[in-house]
């Protein structure tokens, strides 16, 4: 018998293409990782250090699920995002070893309260209720890095079939092995974790109704929609 007080939640998991979910420990999210979108919100890129936040591992969303509008903003974002799926412990990995403890790729959406956020900014805040909220991070099916790793290729958002954004991931400033290396300095990282590794230019807002598409090249396309709050 469990001697938990309460019935013991689910644990998240994502899907992995070809069969079997990927349990989902932490989701950490890398801000300010392509030059356009530092620019857009008016920044310099060669001045901007990377910024680390989380989500809490049950705010993953499954492909193809309706998305409630969130409570508490008028001015709720998308961003598409490379997510890079670990499968191997480190602490204080070298670029040169990250990729062994990569053990997938998927599209996810970094879902945003912008005007949270832009308040936070504003007083000097942290950003957890700006990023990590309920139904803040859906994900698709990850690919297993056996496949292949990724440095290159397109990575695009449409809302009700219009391209919004439209980049590539060879325009990171920090590219995966680095993100992997500077992150485990900060933390140990565990089979489970996610990191989402910025968007491109083009952001914007969603309503109820939208019908969002996100895709990376190689990569199971992201599709979910958003529903009345
Ligand atoms: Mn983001």
């Amino acid at each position: 018998m469990s001697d938990f007080v309460f019935p013991v939640p689910a644990t998240p998991a994502v899907a992995v293409e070809g069969g079997g979910r990927f349990p989902v420990h932490r989701i950490y999210c890398v801000g300010l990782n392509y030059a356009d979108h530092i620019r857009e919100f008016g920044r310099d890129p060669q001045r901007s250090p990377l910024v680390f936040f989380m989500k809490p591992a049950d705010a993953v969303v499954a492909n193809g699920a309706s998305i409630p509008y969130p409570p508490r903003t008028g001015n709720f974002h998308y961003e598409i995002e490379l997510v890079v799926a670990i499968g191997r412990a480190g602490r204080e990995i070298a670029p040169a070893q990250a990729l062994e403890h990569v053990f997938g790729y998927a599209a996810g959406n970094d879902l945003t309260r912008r005007d949270l956020q832009r308040a936070a900014k504003d007083r000097g805040e942290p950003w957890d209720v700006a990023k990590g909220f309920d139904h803040s991070a859906p994900v698709a099916a990850i690919r297993a890095a056996a496949r292949g790793h990724l440095s290159r290729g397109r990575i695009w958002l449409s809302v009700n079939g219009e391209t919004r954004q439209d980049s590539d991931l060879g325009q990171m400033l920090n590219d995966v092995p680095h993100l992997i290396a500077e992150l485990s300095t900060l933390y140990t990282l565990e089979p489970g974790d996610l990191i989402f590794t910025g968007t491109p230019s083009g952001v914007g807002p969603l309503k109820a109704g939208d019908r969002l598409e996100g895709g990376i090249e190689g990569l199971e396309v992201l599709r979910n929609t958003i529903a009345a709050a």
